[in-house]
């Protein structure tokens, strides 16, 4: 891989990067429109620690203009990147054809059928828009801006996915482009592929045009957040609040969803002062119900926790991103996962105190319907798990691009996940984050 990106690295700042194969490449793309051929993007999307380094980048506006791109690259043996939002890009493009899917922007809702046909380069955010005036929401998750499709490739945990199980269970179809042509992949007419798309996501080569995905009735929700001070960055931290989290968790009806994130705010001006230099849990919680009954099931924590802040109220699906409150601008980040069969209570005390470069150590409480198996097959990791633990770690963006093996080292955000590897039971690949290490 290093290898790999030293060579694209190389060519590009030399400005060589392959004339001849991008001149031919162009002469393959006359038939789209004019301005579908775009220059090389400088960055990926929401992820800046990476860089695509393609021959041609293609902004398709329909399947046909997919297919000509596609089949441009397989003709000269070069490969096909897609970038959606770039939330969860990995590997920059080294040469070949890069499809940028934001102009594959429709939703189409049937309400009747409560569908949601999508496009690729759709985000969560305006399929929940859509859904909500009919009665309705998709099985999305915790951040708005996340796409739509590459978030079900990983299976796709939701924010009330112990009650709605993945999100990749209620995929009707997906319209795959590839080097042979395109058409729809349903459990029927190709049940092997259609099973990798939900779990794994596409083969090298394959464009997912557009999904068909089944919607949920919109309410009642009541969510919000239960936000705890931990205690001074740098000094040891009280873990009570994740034990009671724990212990919370141990005996909850799949109508709750919840999860906790640990973050060690940094000493600096642009944080609010309440957070500064402070290690702040916050506990996210959605139950498929009212306040009354929401208000029963979270008393215990509530009176475990005796949070600083409380924001669990009635919730509409638009409203969702406030929920787990994540960052909302494009930066540079690695981090990784662990899914266990329960959270090891020593894991949870280093959380409590973990020291050196920034990183935030997020819990997902799976089990409830995320644990039902599916009723086609797919090939999702996790349905046996208890929790999903993440660790996610900021990054310089230039550090990134020249050496990403040597920033990714230093952040090191998988340290918070050793202690919880006694439990382990697999890997989420999409809470796998950012430039690879090697
Ligand atoms: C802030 C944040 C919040 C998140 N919240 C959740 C959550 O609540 N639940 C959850 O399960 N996950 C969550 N994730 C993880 C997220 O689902 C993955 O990062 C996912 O890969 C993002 O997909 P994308 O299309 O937005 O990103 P991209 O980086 O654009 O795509 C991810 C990968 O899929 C490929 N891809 C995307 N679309 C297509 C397509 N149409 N055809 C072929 N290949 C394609 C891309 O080439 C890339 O390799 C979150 C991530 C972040 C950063």
């Amino acid at each position: 891989m290093r290898q790999l990106f030293d060579f694209c690295h190389r060519l590009t700042q030399a400005g060589s990067m392959t004339t001849t194969r991008r001149t031919g490449l162009a002469d393959d793309l006359t038939d789209l429109q004019p301005d579908a051929v775009g220059a090389t993007p400088a960055a990926s999307g929401f992820q800046l620690g990476v860089r695509h380094r393609p021959d041609v980048t293609v902004v398709p506006r329909t399947t046909s203009e997919v297919r000509t791109a596609v089949r441009a690259a397989s003709d000269r043996g070069l490969p096909v990147t897609v970038l959606a939002s770039g939330h969860g890009t990995r590997d920059g493009a080294c040469g070949g054809v890069l499809i940028d899917t934001r102009r594959l922007d429709s939703v189409a809702i049937d309400p009747v059928a409560r569908t949601a046909r999508v496009g690729a380069g759709v985000r969560w955010g305006a399929v929940v828009e859509a859904a909500e005036a009919h009665g309705l929401r998709p099985p999305s998750g915790s951040f708005p801006g996340v796409g739509a499709i590459g978030y079900t490739f990983g299976g796709g945990i939701g924010l009330v996915a112990r009650s709605d199980g993945w999100a990749t269970d209620h995929v009707r179809a997906f319209e795959v482009v590839d080097a042979s042509g395109s058409g729809s992949v349903t459990a029927d007419s190709d049940p092997a592929a259609f099973a990798r798309l939900r779990g794994s996501g596409p083969a090298p080569g394959e464009v997912v045009t557009a999904m068909t995905i089944g919607l949920l009735p919109a309410g009642p929700l009541t969510g919000g957040a239960l936000v705890h001070d931990l205690g001074a960055v740098g000094e040891p931290g009280d873990p009570a609040a994740l034990h009671a989290f724990h212990e919370w968790t141990r005996d909850l009806p799949d109508d709750v969803t919840a999860g906790m994130s640990v973050v060690p705010y940094p000493d600096r001006d642009v944080i609010p002062p309440a957070l500064r230099g402070r290690r702040v849990a916050r506990i996210a919680i959605v139950v498929r119900g009212d306040a009354a009954a929401a208000g029963r099931l979270v008393a215990p924590l509530r009176s475990a926790v005796r949070p600083r802040h409380d924001t669990v109220g009635p919730l509409r699906p638009t409203d969702g991103h406030r929920v787990h409150a994540e960052p909302a601008d494009p930066h540079a980040y690695t981090g990784d996962n662990v899914l266990v069969d329960d959270l090891a209570a020593d894991g949870l005390d280093a959380v409590a105190t973990l020291d050196g470069p920034m990183t935030v150590v997020g819990i997902r409480h799976l089990g409830g319907a995320l644990a039902r198996p599916a009723d086609v097959p797919d090939t999702v990791d996790g349905r046996n798990a208890g929790y999903l633990v993440s660790a996610l770690a900021p990054l310089d963006p230039e550090q990134a691009i020249d050496d990403p093996a040597g920033a990714v080292a230093a952040a090191d955000p998988t340290r918070a996940l050793g202690p919880f590897a006694s439990r382990r039971t697999g890997t989420n690949r999409a809470f796998a984050f950012g430039p690879r290490p090697s």
